[in-house]
């Protein structure tokens, strides 16, 4: 469905250049949940722009469906790490939501619809006339979340979205995020530096390497479904996977040379 092939991008140029992505493939399957991880300043964010079709690759392409992406695909929903930058102080819930509805031609009846169905699917029935500041942090990032599925992509692409909530609302989060993929049916690319994380979430797991960023390897995780905080977590497959990807990234950190400094 998604395909990264030979992507690179480079920021900036003579002594100020900096390789944020020096190669990187891999695809991404119809309603498959794709979880890349990698060390912080690694590309990451980098790579879902590219994907997101918001910022252009120094080469090589980003296709969905066999289309090359070079502007924001209808069908690509986006949430982004910052919840707090990402939602309109002076909207309510209903009309941060509805906001992005104003693209798609669909009648008043058709649009508070897919509002109030991406509102109860994260829960927060009841507070749809609240404005953003009047919810804590881990309800904003339901409110960011239920804005990028009353859009109904076919993809979602999740910056380390649940990077700066407490530890329990950033576990009841992710089995949000498992809930509504399975009730939207839609194809997740979820990037975080959390390697449990990425096990928990995915069907599979792409570890990258750090700079210059290229693909270090692809994981299937045959974790049953589904998911459980507790149960997923004390399965001898989940520390033997975990422990396999923090293994390769450290012996990759520790391979890696420091970059020289820049004369
Ligand atoms: P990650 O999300 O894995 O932390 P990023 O994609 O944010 O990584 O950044 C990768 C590298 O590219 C970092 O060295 C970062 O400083 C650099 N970088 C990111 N965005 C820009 C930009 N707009 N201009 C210059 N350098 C950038």
């Amino acid at each position: 469905m998604l395909d990264v092939s030979g992507l690179s991008k480079t920021y900036g140029e003579g002594r100020r250049v900096t390789h944020a992505i020096a190669d990187l493939s891999f695809s991404v399957s119809e309603g498959e949940f794709v979880c890349v991880v990698g060390p912080s300043g690694c590309g990451k964010t980098t790579l879902l722009r590219c994907m997101a079709g918001l910022l252009a690759p120094t080469s090589g392409r980003v296709a969905l469906r066999g289309q090359v992406v070079d502007g924001p695909p209808e069908q690509i929903g986006f949430v982004f790490q910052e919840y707090s930058r990402s939602l309109m102080p002076w909207l309510s819930l209903r009309d941060n939501i509805a906001l992005p509805l104003r693209h798609k031609a669909l009648g008043r009846d058709e649009r508070n619809r897919l509002v109030e169905d991406a509102v109860e699917s994260v829960g927060l029935t009841g507070f749809m006339d609240h404005y953003p500041w009047e919810l804590s942090g881990g309800m904003q990032q339901r409110v960011a979340i239920a804005r990028a599925l009353a859009y109904q992509p076919e993809i979602l692409l999740m910056d380390e979205p649940f990077a700066s909530v407490d530890a329990q609302t950033r576990a009841d989060l992710e089995d949000l995020v498992l809930r509504v993929r399975t009730a939207y049916g839609v194809t997740v690319v979820f990037v975080t530096h959390d390697i449990d994380e990425a096990v928990y979430l995915g069907d599979r797991v792409v570890v990258l390497t750090p700079p210059p960023t290229a693909v270090q390897e692809v994981l299937p995780v045959a974790l049953p479904e589904p998911r459980d905080q507790v149960e997923t977590k004390e399965l001898p497959e989940f520390a033997h996977l975990r422990a396999h990807i923090f293994r390769s990234i450290k012996r990759k950190q520790d391979d890696t040379p420091d970059l020289p400094a820049p004369t």
